[in-house]
């Protein structure tokens, strides 16, 4: 089977098992325990944190573990949105992950808030001239992707936050498909607040972490024990948080070569799929694209049976869209960009990683092109 559903979710690396090992076994202690397994958790907890500080150019005191990206995405728009005393406006884009969107649509619906929409372009780049106008002096947030997880495309948070905090505004970072390809401190994402997911970089489901900065006041979405300096209560997922600290310093490590030979495979990939499809259509940006994406309008054709095609084939795509396999709803995330509704329902994306690799790359293009033949020989 080759693998090219990264984005959806990838393995757990077996350094980051190796390292979660031991607090699932024999150190298995609760961090709030006054005795020495409850101590030894504590500061294996505090070492997992200050790493993700380093990695987020943040103070360990900043960083929240989470259940997973959803949760960090929710607790850094809730709990920013209803602890500020600025306002009840937010601002956010159209092709913004649905916990995002569903966080938002939540405080319109039971706290008033009034929602902001700023336009992106064909390639799904946001228009930041538009972004200036709609930022007030009550605009509590704004909150953009560093990168989208169905098209790829990379956003210029830095320069959107410059303009946020030009207005006296706070800006929320979804990296959850940035995280282990681009630099996802919250100095280089121009962030107040930076969202991140473990199972996107090799860590498990179920982990993610919010760096905010200290000066935000938060209020949380779980209430209890106090746990994680009253940002989110709950005994303290001791392995998790490990894991995800160990797969941010591997992703770090080698993130400049990483980088730079996925995205020459990531380019393989569409020039292919381009030469051996002329129905192709590449969606997204060409310049500002993450290293793992190459995404494509199969039009006359159907997305999920060009998915089942590659599938017959050995090779593991998806539509890019949870929503947009198998209903009859396109992606809103294409539309956003002005895509036809009925091409928008022949996506599909290729997801890479660090472990793909070139007879991955040929292979996949010779199953697309040979299953848009089929489809299209049907007809
Ligand atoms: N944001 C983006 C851009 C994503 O791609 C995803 C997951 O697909 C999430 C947020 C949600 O993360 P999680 O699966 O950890 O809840």
């Amino acid at each position: 089977m080759i693998y090219l559903d990264n984005a959806a979710t990838t393995p757990v690396r077996r350094e980051v098992l190796e390292a979660m090992w031991p607090f699932l076994t024999g150190d298995f202690g609760n961090p709030s325990s006054h005795h020495a397994l409850g101590d030894a958790a504590a500061r294996s907890l505090a070492s997992a944190r200050a790493q993700l500080a380093e990695w987020f150019g943040a103070r360990p005191a900043e960083v929240t573990f989470t259940s997973g990206g959803t949760e960090a995405i929710n607790l850094a728009i809730k709990g920013i949105a209803l602890g500020q005393p600025r306002g009840r406006h937010i601002v956010t884009t159209p092709i913004e992950h649905e916990a995002t969107l569903e966080s938002i649509d939540f405080l319109r619906r039971v706290h008033g808030f009034e929602v902001s929409t700023v336009p992106v372009d064909a390639v799904g780049r946001v228009d930041l001239d538009a972004l200036a106008g709609q930022v007030r002096s009550d605009t509590t947030l704004v909150s953009v992707m560093a990168a989208n997880n169905e098209i790829g495309t990379v956003q210029d948070t830095a320069e959107i936050g410059e303009l946020v905090h030009a207005a006296g505004s706070v800006l929320h970072v979804d990296a959850v498909q940035a995280a282990g390809w681009l630099d996802v401190s919250l100095d280089a994402l121009g962030a107040d607040a930076v969202s991140i997911s473990g199972h996107k970089l090799g860590a498990p489901k179920g982990v993610g972490a919010l760096a905010a900065r200290s000066r935000l006041v938060i209020e949380p979405l779980l209430h209890g024990g106090g746990q994680e300096r009253g940002r989110r209560s709950g005994t303290e997922n001791v392995a998790a948080a490990v894991g995800l600290a160990a797969a941010a310093r591997l992703s770090s490590a080698g993130r400049a070569e990483a980088s730079g030979r996925v995205a020459a495979l990531r380019d393989d990939l569409i020039a292919r799929v381009e030469a051996a499809v002329p129905i192709a259509r590449l969606t997204g940006s060409r310049e500002h694209r993450l290293p793992s994406i190459a995404s494509f309008l199969f039009p006359g054709t159907s997305g999920e049976g060009v998915l089942l095609g590659l599938e017959e084939r050995g090779v593991v795509s998806s539509s890019g869209s949870a929503c947009a396999a198998g209903s009859d709803e396109p992606s809103p995330v294409l539309l956003a960009l002005g895509v036809d509704p009925v091409d928008a329902q022949t996506a599909v994306r290729f997801s890479l990683s660090t472990a793909t690799s070139a007879a991955d790359v040929e292979a996949a293009a010779s199953a697309a092109a040979e299953a848009v033949r089929a489809l299209t020989q049907l007809r």
